[in-house]
């Protein structure tokens, strides 16, 4: 049995802050999880991070606060939460002169960086580049993933981006479990709990199992997308610091992270990789994804 962890990276509306709108799911033979669960937890523990969701984007952000604090580098990690703490408190007080919006954005960004702010920011990375690394070394495991360039899709298929991502790595996953495991390979999908869409997901998904998506059916995996709580679920921050790397590779060229991860994209038995798609709309492209995908020749995932 196989599961398949998906989340995702940006946003898929156009007016979004992001240009690029990554999903990407981490597959694995469940005999595998009780290993890479351990692993995930052994090196977020060692980086200070012991019972702690591991959010990518939020973490590899500056923390300007944090590095206008005096002494911070050579204090204990209590003290230097309470610094950072006491230093957001007066960045929200003179937010409250400017108005309510700013103070609401303010308080977001700290409420989500909370459990990091003892890290300083090349501590931060270390974690998250020792965390793709860990990925990188699953020779079991399979990424699968979808990049849209919103700017290049087009009004219509950027309003269908979420499904139509879901939509490929849904069979690219099928396709995985019956030409590498075989008849009897089973998967499912465990996805991000996602409030708006999850409805919407489940529905389109229960239409795949009884009719196929566009490109194949999908007889190896049961069930609809079970969607979970991140902040539970190690393997979805793992997931969610591939879709991550993948989003910031095609927006910002960022290597990084993504080199660590990217030999864990599937490819077939002729070395052509099948498990990412950089979807450019009708724009060509000649990145290193592209070329590796061997683009021209094949669009469909239903060629494996
Ligand atoms: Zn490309």
């Amino acid at each position: 049995m196989h599961a398949i962890y998906v989340d995702e990276s940006g946003t898929p509306e156009e007016s979004g802050g992001t240009a690029c709108f990554a999903v990407v799911g981490l597959s694995l033979p469940l005999s595998e999880w009780k290993t890479c669960d351990s692993q995930m937890r052994s090196v977020l523990k060692k980086h200070g991070m012991d019972g702690v969701e591991l959010h990518s984007a939020w973490m590899a952000r500056y923390y300007p606060e944090q590095e206008r604090v005096s002494g911070f580098i050579s204090a204990t990690p209590s003290a230097r939460r309470e610094m950072v703490v006491e230093e957001r408190k007066k960045d929200l007080a003179k937010a409250s002169l400017a108005g309510t919006r700013s103070v609401k954005s303010l308080k977001k960004n700290y409420d989500k960086t909370s459990s990091y702010i003892h890290l300083t920011h090349s501590e931060r990375l270390s974690a998250l580049r020792e965390v793709a690394d860990t990925i990188g070394s699953w020779e079991f495991a399979r990424l699968f993933g979808e990049a849209r360039m919103k700017k290049l899709v087009g009004r219509e298929q950027n309003a269908r981006s979420r499904e139509e991502a879901l939509e490929q790595i849904t069979t690219r996953f099928e396709l995985y479990l019956s030409k590498v495991h075989g008849s009897s390979a089973l998967g499912i999908m465990i996805h991000d709990q996602h409030q708006a869409a999850s409805v919407r997901l489940t529905s389109l998904f229960r239409a795949w199992q009884e009719n196929g998506t566009s490109y194949a059916g999908i007889p190896h995996i049961v069930e609809t997308p079970l969607f979970v709580d991140s902040s539970l679920t190690t393997m979805v921050q793992a997931a969610d610091l591939a879709a991550y790397a993948t989003r910031r590779f095609f927006e910002n060229a960022e290597t990084d992270l993504f080199d660590r991860i990217y030999s864990r994209f599937d490819r077939n038995s002729t070395g052509k990789l099948v498990g990412l798609r950089h979807f450019t709309g009708k724009a060509p492209c000649t990145c290193r994804v592209c070329l590796d995908h061997r683009r021209s020749l094949s669009e469909a995932p239903g060629n494996y």
